[in-house]
This record gives C-alpha cells, sequence and structure tokens, in this order.
C-alpha cells in the first residue's frame, strides 16, 4: 500500500524514467513486460486488434458499467479508418498503444519494414488522440531481439500477456471464461480481442460478453483492475523501494 501512495505522487514521467534506470541493461535484450508478481489479486485486460466496429463500443459500455479501464493495442490502418472510436477510448479513460500498423508477424520483417510498421501506427495514434502511451504490442507475440531493439529504439515498451482467452477462434464466451479462469494467477495481463487484424468489423461479441462475465467474477473474488501503465508503474515503484531498502 506505501508502494502505491508513493506511485500516486510521482508524475508518469517521473515513474516512467525510474521504471527504466532500474532496469539492469542486461536485462533489456529481449525483456517483456508480462505482469505483476503472482498472487497479487491484479488484473490488466487488453485488448487487441481494435479500433472496431461495433464491438469495441460495446465493450466501451461493458467497462463504463463496471468502471473499469482497460488497455487497448490498435492498429494503425483502422486507426487511420475510424479515428473517432480511438478517441473515444482515450476519452473514456482507458490507455490505447501501438500494436503496428498492419499486423506482420515481426518475425519474418526486415528492421527497416519493422521500423516503418511502428513509425507509421505511431503517427497514426498521435494524429486521432494526441499525446498516448508508450506501449507496444507486437502482433501474434512474434518478435526478434533485434524487433524489440528497434521498438525501445523509438521509445517503446514491449507489453506480452500472462493468460490468453483464446477469442480470435470464434468460440462462444463461455469457452473464453474457462481458458482465462484456468490460467489466473494474480498479477496478470489478460490477452483479448475486440476487432481482428483480418477485417475490420469482425464480430467479438463474445469478447465483450466474455469481458462482462470476468470482470463480475474476479471482482466478486477481491481483484482489482489495472492498466497496463499502471501496473508497470507499481513495478517500478516497488523496484524503487527495494533498492533503498
Ligand atoms: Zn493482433
Amino acid at each position: 500500500m506505501g508502494g502505491f501512495v508513493l506511485g500516486a505522487g510521482l508524475t508518469g514521467a517521473a515513474v516512467a524514467a525510474g521504471y527504466q534506470c532500474m532496469a539492469p541493461r542486461g536485462q533489456w535484450y529481449g525483456r517483456t513486460f508480462t505482469g505483476l508478481q503472482p498472487e497479487s489479486k491484479q488484473m490488466a485486460l487488453t485488448y487487441d486488434d481494435g479500433p472496431n466496429d461495433p464491438h469495441t463500443f460495446r465493450l466501451l459500455e461493458v467497462l463504463a458499467k463496471h468502471d473499469v479501464k482497460a488497455t487497448f493495442f490498435l492498429i494503425g490502418r483502422f486507426v487511420r479508418q475510424r479515428p473517432d472510436i480511438a478517441r473515444d477510448l482515450v476519452r473514456a479513460g482507458h490507455v490505447v498503444g501501438n500494436h503496428t500498423f498492419s499486423h506482420p508477424n515481426l518475425i519474418f520483417a526486415t528492421a527497416k519494414r519493422t521500423r516503418a510498421e511502428l513509425t507509421t501506427c505511431e503517427h497514426a495514434l498521435s494524429d486521432a488522440v494526441g499525446e498516448h502511451s508508450r506501449l507496444f504490442r507486437p502482433p501474434f507475440g512474434g518478435r526478434r531481439p533485434n524487433t524489440l531493439r528497434i521498438a525501445r529504439g523509438l521509445g517503446l515498451e514491449p507489453v506480452m500477456w500472462s493468460v490468453t482467452g483464446g477469442d480470435w477462434k470464434g468460440k462462444p464466451a463461455e469457452f473464453v471464461e474457462r481458458k482465462v479462469g484456468q490460467h489466473v494467477r494474480g498479477g496478470d495481463v489478460i490477452l483479448l480481442h475486440d476487432g481482428s487484424h483480418a477485417a475490420f468489423g469482425a464480430d467479438r461479441s463474445q469478447s465483450v460478453i466474455a469481458t462482462d462475465h470476468l470482470i463480475a467474477r474476479y471482482r466478486s473474488e477481491g481483484y482489482k483492475f489495472l492498466t497496463v501503465q499502471e501496473m508497470m508503474e507499481k513495478r517500478a515503484v516497488s523496484s524503487q523501494l527495494s533498492a533503498l531498502s
């Protein structure tokens, strides 16, 4: 709790700088954020492949109903298509991050292509919403050390996940809820989807229903819902405190 209060007193930039300073350089190469320590009764809901219509809007309604803030990794070309949805996400207090411009698997991309995918998505986000997070999630989770080095060179912080709902398979909400429930340990970053990289307008109604049920379930079990940014700030503060002690 002391760490939380300290975190609240720092500016986001100071915390972010602290986070970077505290990370031993040797761990930077290939390291990605995947959540907090287990048993922490915290959870970050993350949504990839949007913005999407109408399912991003449905999801916004569900998250607002529960007063939960989530993290959205947006595809740049969909942001160009519908910047209004990206703005609605930010206006509602959610965090938006970079999921590349056209969703290639970066394992197979040249350095030049990787850089172009990241920067064109950044520009799409900046044009749509202005200031936004430095978070980046590689499509399909695919990355090589060079991918992460390029991302960090552009000031981006790679984020993966610890639990996936498997909701891109078109399975019913119960499947997604069960799959998440099997793997939650506390401190998790949950991967879900409000869109599909294959096409704008994909049906994500089951992800929306699953979200509604998952929030109700885990809140009743005492969980708190954080954005990925808030989770990273918590970890930064706890690192600083342990360095001081
Ligand atoms: Zn994706």
